[in-house]
Order: structure tokens, then sequence, then C-alpha cells
């Protein structure tokens, strides 16, 4: 097949990538790098089934030749990334969306949409089934991100019913594992990074809270399961129901690393949900879904990429500068 991963340089996007290319797909990864690095995808560009093209997708969209499927992931995520970016969040969940959509349309392509619990926002019902409506806040600062894929979600299913593309939406929940940026600011990497520093760890609030943390190998075998699943529309969570609280998370992640750090109590930030946690009935009965990796396992994995990416490069292996990907693939420079 060939499958188009809007956002395909970010933490979850490269993952999508090399699965898709390891079981045979062609890979095209649109990415503009406003959260992403191409660094994440540099192994792939030696794959001649895999196009890394520099494109904001809230601009025209267009890739040569037919297309099966569009997996649209791009998106800044992270709270601080969606914060620093408010205006371009809700552009790529909108006319980004929107764009993704009639390229499906376009070439009879399946499109999958990476949509999110923050559909959720701070949930009354616990844990959260797909057919629980949300309380979002609409005028908060996550509301950027939250409504931009709500919007989304409402625009994927108008697509299919009016225009009948074959739409499916998957909901992710927090997912984790290397290549998460270490000072993007969401819980996992931030407190990884601190332990290994031996840097207090900054627990937001009283640490109650709760999420569920799945990991990023898990989560690519269910979005994969989705894009193979035509006609299944959704939306169906995908997430690992393995609940902790942010404090309970701080003090595996102090043992997992063997660090001495403490534990530092910050401010909890404005309208953070209180708890998360996943019903995944629908990903087990109709993808045949569930995550396999336990959360000391994944965060082990996660440390040790950590440490890695922190070990001083050797002399002979230069880390590249972030290249514009055109002068990589020119022949692809305007899609
Ligand atoms: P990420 O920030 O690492 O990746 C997002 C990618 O999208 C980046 O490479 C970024 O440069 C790209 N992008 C953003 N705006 C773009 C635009 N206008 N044009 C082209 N590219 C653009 O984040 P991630 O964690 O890999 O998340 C990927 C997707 O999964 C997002 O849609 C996110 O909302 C969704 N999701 C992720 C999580 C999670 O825990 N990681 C949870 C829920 C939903
Ligand atoms: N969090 C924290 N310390 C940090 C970063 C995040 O305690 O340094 C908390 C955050 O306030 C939230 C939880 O960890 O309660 C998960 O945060 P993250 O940004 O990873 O994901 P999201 O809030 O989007 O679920």
């Amino acid at each position: 097949m060939k499958v188009v991963v809007t956002g395909g340089s970010g933490f979850v996007g490269s993952h999508l990538c090399e699965a898709l290319l390891r079981r045979g797909d062609t890979v095209w990864c649109l990415d503009n790098f406003c959260t992403g690095d191409p660094e994440n995808v540099a192994r792939l560009r030696a794959n001649p089934h895999f196009r890394l093209v520099r494109a904001d997708v809230t601009s025209t969209l267009d890739i040569p030749g037919p297309v099966d499927v569009v997996a649209h992931l791009a998106s800044p995520a992270s709270p601080p990334d969606y914060h620093r970016l408010p205006l371009e969040t809700l552009a790529v969940g909108g006319r980004g969306t929107e764009n993704a959509l009639r390229l499906a349309q376009r070439r009879g392509a399946r499109f999958v949409l990476a949509s999110t619990s923050e559909v959720y926002g701070d949930p009354e019902i616990h844990p959260q089934p797909e057919g629980y409506w949300g309380n979002v806040n609409p005028v908060g600062p996550r509301s950027v991100y939250d409504e931009a894929k709500r919007y989304a979600e409402a625009m994927a299913m108008a697509y299919r019913r009016s225009l009948g593309v074959d739409v499916g939406i998957v909901r992710i929940f927090n997912t984790y594992g290397p290549r998460m940026r270490p000072y993007d600011g969401r819980v996992v990497s931030t407190f990884v990074r601190q332990a290994l520093a031996g840097s207090p760890l900054t627990v937001h609030g009283d640490g109650s809270q709760t999420r569920s943390f799945c990991y990023v190998d898990d989560l690519v075998r269910g979005i994969t399961a989705m894009i193979d699943h035509r006609g299944l529309d959704g939306p169906v969570n995908l997430g690992n129901p393995a609940e902790r609280s942010v404090r309970e998370l701080a003090e595996l992640v102090l043992t997992i690393t063997g660090s001495r750090s403490g534990i530092e109590y910050r401010p909890l930030p404005v309208d953070d949900p209180t708890r998360r946690r996943p019903v995944i009935t629908r990903a087990r009965e109709q993808l045949g879904w569930e995550p396999l990796v336990p959360v000391d396992v994944g965060l082990r994995r996660t440390a040790a990429w950590f440490t890695a990416l922190a070990r001083p490069k050797p002399e002979s292996a230069p880390r590249q500068p972030a290249a514009d990907p055109r002068s990589l693939h020119p022949q692809t420079a305007e899609a």
C-alpha cells in the first residue's frame, strides 16, 4: 500500500512510518517539523519506499499517483507545545484535517485520524468508553487542542456521511517511548530526563491525578490495525488501561532509573484532567488489539533510549544538521 503519514517525523509518526515500511508499504511522510525532528526518520531515508517531504498540511496537500491510506497525525500534542502554538494547533486540526480528508476523497483512500483522549476533557465518568461525550472547557487553555480534535472528529464523520470517505478514528491515550523529546514537557519524558540528570522530579499538584500510559510499539500496532480495518469508523480508544497516579509514576521512574532525585511539587496547571483510563473493549473486539508492554518494561526501554541520547556522539559521526529534506528528495519538493 502507499500510505501518506502527516506528522510522520514526530514521536508517534516516526514509529508508524517505520512499522509500515517494515511490512512492505510505501510511505510518504509529510511534516513541517514544528514539533517533530527529521532526525527521527533519518534512518529511513535510505529506504527507496520512503519519501520525506517538508510540508505544512494547513496549506494545499497533494501527492502524485495513487494513495491507499492517509494517516493524519500532524498536530502539536504536548501541552507546552500547543500552548506555544495555539493558532497552529487549531489550524492543523481544522484546515489540516480537511486537506488530508480531501486528499483521501480524491484518491479513494482510507483516512485514519489520530484523535485523543482529550476529547473527554476532565471526565465525569470513569473509565472512559467511546460513547462518553466528554467534559471540555471550550474557552480554557487546553481548548485549542481538545476542540481542534473534536472538530477534526466531526469533520471526519461528515466526510464519511456526505461524501462516503472511508474514515477511521482512533482516540489515543497518553503514549510514551523512545524519540520523545527530552524537553517536550510531557510527564514521562520530563521525569525520565530529570531522574537521569539527578534533578528533582516536578510533580504538578499533589500528584493524585491519574493517567494510563501506553508504550509506543503497542499504540502503533493499534493504529496499523485501524488502517487495515477498512469500513470501521470508530471511534476506537487506544490506550493501556493500567492507570497510575502521577506521584506513583514519579516513584516508578525513580526506582527504574536507580535515581536519588527527590520530588518537587509545582502548581497544578489550569484544567488539568483529574483522571484518565480507557475502556478498550471496542479495540479488543473490533481490532483484536490490546497493549502487551507492561509500564515498567516500557519505562526501562525509554530510560535506556534517553541515556543513549545523552551520551556524546563519536567525532567521526556528528549529528546530522536538520537539513531541508527537499534537498534529499528534490523530485518531491512541490508536494
Ligand atoms: P509530535 O509533536 O511528536 O508529532 C506531531 C508531528 O506533527 C510533528 O512532527 C510536527 O512537526 C507535525 N506537525 C504539526 N503541525 C503540522 C502541520 N501543520 N503540517 C505538517 N506537520 C505538522 O506528537 P506525537 O505525540 O507524535 O502525536 C502524534 C499524533 O497523535 C498527534 O495528532 C497527537 O494529537 C496524537 N496523540 C498523541 C498522544 C501521545 O500521547 N503521544 C496522545 C493522544 C493523541
Ligand atoms: N505533569 C507533572 N509534571 C511534569 C509534567 C506533567 O506532574 O513535569 C503532569 C501533568 O500536569 C498531568 C500529567 O502529568 O497531570 C500528564 O501530563 P502530560 O503533559 O504528559 O499529558 P496530558 O496532561 O496531556 O495528559
